[in-house]
């Protein structure tokens, strides 16, 4: 059986970053005697310029027909002043909305060695190990109306929380599901004292509570959430919580570890490809330079071949590489002391590959 890979490598440090990813995926390959058909498609800003589309139809095509998806990153200065469809980041959302990509996973957890490199004190970090489920079509996002308009005081504008039950229900059972195969607490954050959307998702995910005995419901209002993260990250598993509280929250997780070079994240949809991409963006103040931090794109291929693939082997022997690397004291430019020597791009990707 061959295993297809689409590689969309975008934007700034896009292709630097998916080129070392793209090697380590073939050494595994190799490694474990699995059979890979890596295809590559543009996406974003370099669509643009050689297509004239963000998203061209060939490369949603190649996503439909692959059964994995790995992204570098798109967007950069410039695009910006583009009008919305010749936008890098609209190709993005058309590929997401497109594959109905309704589930963000990101992962959260701190690599012993970087523990410094958080602003929160070590004695807080030590059994940090959560997921945020964050529900990725639907919410303030995409309700309509969405609008300006004059009204008898003047100027107003509109936008629309709208949920189905059953969106809320998709996502909620995946959250409970996630919890299932982990450490069996699932936390619901919503607005249920002041939003009925809020009201209705407490309503569902008590109702779906009855199906798993073994999963413990919390229910928590988003703004004790905030404030719960920095108090005491480790009493989460993990989080589920529609669209724009998990944008917050998760940007929010993601700085509990102390470096965007270090995270990775999966959007999953009901049937069809996983996309698989690091959570930072093009970086174009680095782009082309050799120096960015590989290591988020690396952790993105294991929670492809995880996730995707059911490589767990796999992904676990990739996880190890890089835990291994950094407690050698191994540091991309973003990791290190000022003053300190450290590795290009290609030199952390040749490390990860000896330490497999
Ligand atoms: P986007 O809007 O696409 O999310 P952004 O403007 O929010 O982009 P990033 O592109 O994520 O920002 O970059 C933010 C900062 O983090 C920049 O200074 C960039 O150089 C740095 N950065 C991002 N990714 C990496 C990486 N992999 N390695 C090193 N530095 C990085
Ligand atoms: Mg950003």
């Amino acid at each position: 059986m061959s295993n297809r890979i689409a590689v969309l490598p975008g934007d700034g440090i896009g292709p630097e970053i998916t080129k070392e990813a793209v090697v380590l995926l073939e050494e595994i390959a190799r490694l474990f005697e699995r059979n890979i058909d890596i295809r590559y498609g543009k996406i974003g800003g370099i669509a643009i310029d050689e297509e004239g589309t963000p998203l061209p139809e060939a490369t949603l095509q190649l996503c439909r027909d692959s059964d994995a998806i790995l992204l570098g990153a798109v967007g950069g200065p410039k695009w910006d002043k583009q009008p919305a469809h010749l936008r890098p980041e609209t190709g993005l959302l058309a590929l997401r909305k497109s594959l109905q990509l309704y589930a963000n996973l990101r992962p959260v957890s701190v690599f012993s060695s970087l523990a410094d490199a958080s602003p929160l004190k070590r004695e807080l970090l030590r059994d940090v190990d959560m997921v945020i489920v964050r529900e990725l079509t639907g919410g303030l996002y995409f309700g309509t109306p969405k609008e300006r308009r004059e009204g008898e005081q003047g100027l107003e504008v509109v936008d629309t929380l709208y949920y189905t039950e059953a969106e809320m229900e998709r996502i909620l059972r995946l959250g409970f599901e996630m919890a299932r195969h982990r450490r069996r607490h699932l936390t619901s954050v919503d607005k249920a004292n002041v939003l009925e959307s809020s009201r209705v998702w407490r309503e569902t995910a008590e109702r779906l509570a009855g199906e798993y005995p073994d999963v413990t419901l919390t229910h928590m209002l988003v703004d004790n959430a905030a404030m719960q993260l920095i108090k005491n990250p480790s009493q989460f598993d993990v989080i589920v919580t529609e669209n724009m509280f998990g944008d917050i929250l998760s940007d929010e997780a993601a700085m509990i570890t102390g470096s965007i070079g270090m995270l990775p994240s999966a959007s999953l949809s009901e049937s069809g490809p996983g996309l698989y991409e690091p959570i930072h963006g093009s970086a174009p103040d680095i782009a082309g330079q050799n120096r960015a931090n590989p290591l988020a794109t690396f952790l993105s291929v294991a929670m492809m071949l995880r996730q995707s693939f059911q490589w767990t082997r796999e992904a676990d022997v990739i996880e190890r590489a890089i835990e291994t690397v950094l407690a050698e004291g191994w540091r991309t430019r973003d990791l290190s002391k000022p003053g300190e020597s450290c590795l290009t791009t290609a030199e952390m990707g040749a490390k990860v590959r000896e330490a497999l």
